[in-house]
C-alpha cells in the first residue's frame, strides 16, 4: 500500500457527446444523445444536460427519444473520438510511461513512475498528495486547452480508490483520497462498487444481508471464501478493505482484432447471414493489415433472437491475413452454429496475432526468385534500363481507400444522411446533417471553433453534398480558426502558429520542449504543501490557494480551503518553511 496517492485515475466527462458539442457550436450547453439510432440502437453517451432528463448509457435509443425528445440524436463517429482520444492519451504519457488506458476515455497513470515520482515519494505524505493533486489539476487544464474537453482525476493510493475517486470528481473534478481513509470513504458504497462484483455475485452477498462494502469489511474472509470461493472471495474481501496491489500496467499489444454489428431486424435468411459475415470479415482483415498483424485463430460471434449468444473458433498452423482464407473459415464456423429463429447479432474476429504471415515468407520468396530472373533477363537483353518492377500494387480491396463504402457493397446507400455525420458543400462548405427525411436533408454549416452555424435544406440526391472522405479531428485542422478560449482552436493554433498558440505558450512555457518536465518539477518543488491531518506538521500556516488550481477553468474552491503553508515541524522531511508561491501560469 502506498503513503502517497500517486495513482492518477483520468475519465472524460460524457465524452462522446461532449466532443459532438466542442465539434458543433451551436450544440454546447444543449441536451445531445450518442448512439445507435435505430429501432434497436442504444445510447452510447448522454451529455450532462441530457442526463437530467433521465437519459444515460446502454438505455434503449426509443426510451431515451421520450424523456428528452429535444435533445440532439447523433450517430457516434468514433475516428474523431479515436483521435481526441490519442491526444489525451498522448499527455497522459508525459506524465509517466506507465498508462494504463481502460477504454478511449479512461486510464490509470502511476505518476510514480514518471518524472514526478521522486519528488512526490520525497516529502511528507501531504507534501506528495500536494504534488499529485497539483499535478492532477495541470492535467485537466492540459486537456482543456488542447481538446476544449473536460476531464475528471482521481487520486489514491490504489487503483480502485483512484477509480472511486474520479467518479466522485464527475463532472470537471478532482478528487483525492488520501492513504489511510479507505475504509471510511468505501463504508457508504454498495457492494457493486467493487471491482470483480457483478449482479450474480452482488445477489449471492445480498442473501446474506450485505449490500453495503462496510458489510463485507466486517465480514470474515473465511465466510466469503465458502460463499464466492477462494480466489474470488478473498479478492472481495480485500477490496472491502481497501487493500489492492495491481500494479498500473503499460499498454499491452493487443490480443485480437474483431467487429460485429447488431442489426435492425433479425436476419433469417441464411444467403443474406452468410453476406453480412462475408462483410464483416472484410472489415476486420482491413483492421488486422491495417495494423500489420496476421492471425492464427478465427472467431465468429452470433447472438440469436433469444439473446443466446454463441462463439465458435478455429485455429491454424501458420497467422495469415488472407481475406479468403479467414472468410472460408469464419462460413465453416457458421455452419456449426443453429441458426433457426433468427440472429441479432454477428462478429468476426482473429486472435493469436503475429506480426507476420506465413504468405509473406513465400512472397518473399518468389519475389527474390522473380528479381534474379529479371536480372538475368537484363543482363542477357543488355537493356540495363529495363528494370523489372519488383513492388507489388497496392491491394486495392485492403489498402486504401478511406471510403468505408467500399467494402460495404450491401451496406446503407451513398445518399443515406446520418444525423451528426460530416458533410461538404460545394458553395456553403463544411458542416453536420441536423435531419433528413421525405428526400430533405438539413443541414447546419459550423466549425469547431465558428460562431453557431445556418441550417439550410437540400435534396438528399444533390450532387453539391458530398461526405468528406475522412473525418478529421479539428484539432488536427490547420485551416481552424484560431479563437482563444476553444480548446480546439487553440490547439490547431498552436500547430499552426497562430495567436491562440502564444497563449498556451504562455500559460505553460515548458510543454512540448527538451527538459519541460525538469521546469516544471522545480516549480512543484517550490510549491508549499498543504497541511492535513496527515501531516506530521504541527501548525498549518494560513494562506490563499495560489497553486495550479487557482488557473481558469479549475476548481477554485475545492482546492483553495486546503490550500496552505507548510510549517517548519519535526516530522516535514523538508523541515523548512516556504512561503506559497504562485502558480506555474
Ligand atoms: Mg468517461
Amino acid at each position: 500500500m502506498r503513503s502517497v496517492p500517486s495513482i492518477l485515475h483520468l475519465d472524460m466527462d460524457a465524452f462522446f457527446a461532449s466532443v459532438e458539442q466542442a465539434s458543433k457550436p451551436s450544440l454546447r450547453g444543449k441536451p445531445v444523445v450518442v448512439g445507435g439510432l435505430g429501432g434497436r440502437g442504444v445510447v452510447a453517451t448522454a451529455s450532462y444536460e441530457a442526463r437530467r432528463f433521465g437519459v444515460h448509457s446502454a438505455m434503449p435509443m426509443a426510451h431515451a427519444r421520450r424523456l428528452c425528445p429535444n435533445a440532439a440524436f447523433l450517430i457516434p463517429r468514433f475516428e474523431l473520438y479515436r483521435q481526441v482520444s490519442d491526444i489525451v492519451m498522448g499527455l497522459l504519457r508525459e506524465l509517466s510511461p506507465l498508462v494504463e488506458p481502460l477504454s478511449v476515455d479512461e486510464a490509470f497513470v502511476d505518476l510514480e513512475a514518471g518524472q514526478y515520482g521522486g519528488l512526490i515519494r520525497s516529502g511528507c505524505p501531504a507534501e506528495g498528495a500536494e504534488l499529485a493533486r497539483a499535478v492532477g489539476e495541470d492535467l485537466r487544464a492540459d486537456i482543456l486547452a488542447r481538446v476544449g474537453l473536460t476531464a475528471s482525476v482521481g487520486l489514491s493510493g490504489t487503483k480502485f480508490l483512484a477509480k472511486i475517486a474520479s467518479e466522485q470528481a464527475k463532472p470537471d473534478g478532482l478528487v483525492l483520497i488520501e492513504p489511510g481513509r479507505e475504509r471510511e470513504v468505501l463504508a457508504e458504497l454498495p457492494v457493486r462498487a467493487l471491482p470483480g462484483v457483478g449482479p450474480a455475485t452482488a445477489e449471492t452477498l445480498r442473501r446474506i444481508g450485505l449490500t453495503r462494502i462496510s458489510e463485507v469489511a466486517e465480514t470474515s474472509e473465511d465466510e466469503l471464501v465458502r460463499l464466492l470461493g477462494r480466489a474470488h472471495g478473498a479478492g472481495v474481501h480485500a477490496l472491502a478493505l481497501g487493500r489492492d496491489d495491481r500494479p498500473v500496467v503499460a499498454e499491452r499489444d493487443a490480443k485480437s482484432v474483431s467487429v460485429e454489428d447488431t442489426f435492425e431486424v433479425d436476419l433469417a435468411d441464411l444467403d443474406r447471414i452468410r453476406s453480412e459475415l462475408d462483410r464483416l470479415t472484410e472489415r476486420c482483415v482491413r483492421r488486422l493489415r491495417g495494423a500489420g498483424r496476421s492471425g492464427r485463430t478465427v472467431v465468429i460471434k452470433v447472438r440469436r433472437f433469444d439473446f443466446t449468444t454463441l462463439t465458435r473458433s478455429e485455429t491454424l498452423p501458420a497467422p495469415t491475413d488472407d481475406p479468403l482464407v479467414i472468410g472460408a473459415m469464419a462460413r465453416r464456423l457458421l455452419a456449426q452454429v443453429q441458426l433457426a429463429g433468427g440472429v441479432r447479432l454477428l462478429g468476426v474476429g482473429v486472435s493469436g496475432l503475429a506480426d507476420f504471415t506465413q504468405e509473406d515468407l513465400f512472397a518473399q520468396a518468389q519475389r527474390e526468385a522473380e528479381a534474379a530472373a529479371a536480372a538475368v533477363a537484363a543482363v542477357a537483353a543488355g537493356a540495363a534500363g529495363a528494370e523489372a518492377k519488383q513492388e507489388a500494387e497496392p491491394d486495392a480491396a485492403y489498402g486504401g481507400p478511406a471510403d468505408p463504402r467500399a467494402f460495404h457493397p450491401g451496406a446503407a446507400p451513398a445518399r443515406r444522411w446520418m444525423p451528426g455525420q460530416d458533410v461538404e458543400h460545394s458553395e456553403h462548405g463544411r458542416g453536420w446533417v441536423q435531419g433528413s427525411g421525405v428526400g430533405r436533408v438539413t443541414v447546419r454549416f459550423e466549425l469547431p471553433g465558428s460562431v453557431p452555424g445556418r441550417i439550410r435544406t437540400f435534396a438528399v440526391e444533390d450532387e453539391a453534398l458530398t461526405r468528406p472522405p475522412r473525418c478529421r479531428c479539428p484539432a488536427a485542422r490547420p485551416d481552424t480558426p484560431a479563437r482563444p478560449g476553444s480548446g480546439f482552436t487553440a490547439a490547431g493554433a498552436r500547430r499552426v502558429g497562430l495567436p491562440g498558440a502564444a497563449r498556451i505558450r504562455r500559460r505553460w512555457p515548458g510543454r512540448g520542449r527538451p527538459g519541460a518536465g525538469s521546469s516544471r518539477c522545480r516549480r512543484y518543488a517550490g510549491r508549499a504543501p498543504a497541511a492535513t491531518g496527515r501531516c506530521p506538521c504541527p501548525v498549518p500556516a494560513a494562506g490563499p490557494g495560489t497553486g495550479p488550481a487557482a488557473g481558469p477553468g479549475r476548481r477554485r474552491g475545492r482546492r483553495s480551503a486546503r490550500s496552505a503553508g507548510c510549517c517548519p515541524g519535526p516530522g516535514c522531511a523538508r523541515g523548512a518553511a516556504r512561503p506559497g508561491r504562485s502558480a506555474p501560469r
